[in-house]
């Protein structure tokens, strides 16, 4: 933890979290609930979340008016790698993507009537959602392109489309869609953003698509999802036409900060087992795995990787809460490609130490192995981050280079 941005309210509250995770969701770290589908364990964390509520520890993300704890975002990502110690952390907390991003989404861009039926039951963990962007027929890295349409019909829209990886789709009540609406207008401007009811005749889900081997199910899918002349109100529009991709952004600045204190969190936990494994394996009668110098370039590496990342990440947190997140655009990109790699680095290094057991499912690391490779692809692949971090640095220098090539 980083002392250095610690504010009463991390004080007070982290302590009383790290507990909660430690003694309720530590124990649920057991083989069947990390290799079966998510349903296996679900109703198990729906009673963790009556705790969580009942300790007072609900809304971790939402302002005092909300009924929340009224946490800055520098605040709340502290929270945030401590609840990723664990898998189920976010989940059990309701502070869990998607519907963190849609909450947010929802309640500064949507009108009342769609706060009143889609936001509140969200908040109380009631309901799940989704968010449905991107498309197996058109490169996700440029969502100013898509096929899926949004056409006027009456009061109604009629949406038509494809999609894929909609995360969580299965058994989400309904999906915040992103479809043209104006394919005539400047790319930026042709899409707009419209809750789906996941009941709407000719929404389907396809598949939930097999990760690595598993597919699972609930809050931890991720669906191909046609639609097929689904038919919504006019008024589930979200925040205006043809600002369906300004709102996608704007969701990315918080987003991402959620994403990278999530990977120092499951950075921090794999360090843990690693040095707890490096002090217990012996390797003959008077050595342990410690004492091999390889091992402690493993765990000295990793220390400086994680401690770097977070004060990137914190910094990144505090310009975001002081001067919006336009002005730490450079920030954010760097840390969601230079996070995501650091995790992964020190899964891989605490699976070496681990040996044979680091490939098992007796140990959390190859759970997130799998599961945390996509960190380099979603919200950003690694590559559209590097270029968009060296374009802006090498127009300092005096060379515009065009976004495209
Ligand atoms: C586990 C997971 C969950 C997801 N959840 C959701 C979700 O809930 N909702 C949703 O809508 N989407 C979701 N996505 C989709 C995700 O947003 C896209 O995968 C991402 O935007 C990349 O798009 P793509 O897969 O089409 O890759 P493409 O755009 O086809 O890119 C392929 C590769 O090309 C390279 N590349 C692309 N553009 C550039 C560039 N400009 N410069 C250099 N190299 C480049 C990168 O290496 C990139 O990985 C999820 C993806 C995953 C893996």
């Amino acid at each position: 933890m980083e002392k250095l941005f610690a504010t009463e309210k991390t004080e007070r509250l982290i302590p009383k979290i790290r507990e909660f995770v430690e003694n309720e969701l530590y124990p649920l770290e057991t083989v069947e609930n990390l290799t079966q589908n998510f349903s296996h364990v679900a109703k198990t964390l729906d009673e963790k979340r009556e705790l969580v509520k009942k300790a007072g520890l609900w809304g971790l993300q939402w302002d005092a008016e909300n009924g929340g704890l009224g946490l800055t975002l520098c605040e709340f990502g502290q929270i945030s790698e401590v609840l990723a110690n664990n898998p189920f952390g976010h989940y059990t907390f309701n502070c869990q993507a998607p519907d963190i991003g849609n909450m947010e989404l929802i309640h500064k861009h949507a009108p009342k009537h769609l706060q009143d039926k889609y936001l509140e039951p969200l908040k109380e963990g009631n309901i799940r959602s989704c968010f449905s962007m991107t498309e197996p027929g058109f490169a996700g890295s440029n969502p100013t392109r898509m096929g899926t349409m949004a056409v006027k019909d009456g009061n109604d829209y009629v949406i038509n489309g494809h999609k894929w990886f909609t995360s969580s789709a299965d058994g989400a009540a309904f999906a915040v869609v992103m479809a043209v609406t104006d394919p005539d207008a400047a790319p930026h401007r042709r899409a707009s953003q419209i809750i789906v009811p996941t009941d709407t005749p000719g929404f389907k889900i396809v598949r939930n698509i097999p990760i690595m081997g598993h597919a699972s199910d609930h809050w931890s899918s991720h669906s191909e999802v046609t639609y097929h002349d689904v038919r919504v109100p006019q008024s589930n529009l979200i925040g205006g036409e043809g600002l369906g991709f300004m709102l996608a952004q704007e969701r990315l600045g918080p987003g991402r900060i959620h994403h990278c204190m999530r990977f120092i969190g499951i950075a921090e936990r794999s360090f843990d087992l690693m040095c707890k494994y490096a002090v217990s394996r012996q390797i003959d009668e008077d050595t342990f795995l410690g004492q091999m110098q390889s091992i402690q370039a493993f765990i000295a590496d990793s220390r400086a990787e994680i401690d770097a990342a977070r004060l990137m990440v914190l910094r990144t947190a505090r310009m975001i809460d002081e001067f919006g997140a336009s002005a730490a655009r450079d920030e954010i990109s760097t840390i969601k490609f230079y996070t995501a790699n650091m995790m992964l680095h020190v899964v891989d290094r605490a699976i070496q130490t681990h040996g044979a057991l680091g490939m098992t499912n007796d140990v959390l690391l190859s759970q997130w192995y799998s599961h945390e490779r996509a960190a380099r692809i979603y919200d950003g692949a690694d590559e559209v981050h590097k270029s968009a971090l060296a374009r802006s640095i090498l127009k300092k220098y005096g060379l515009d280079v065009k976004k495209k090539k």
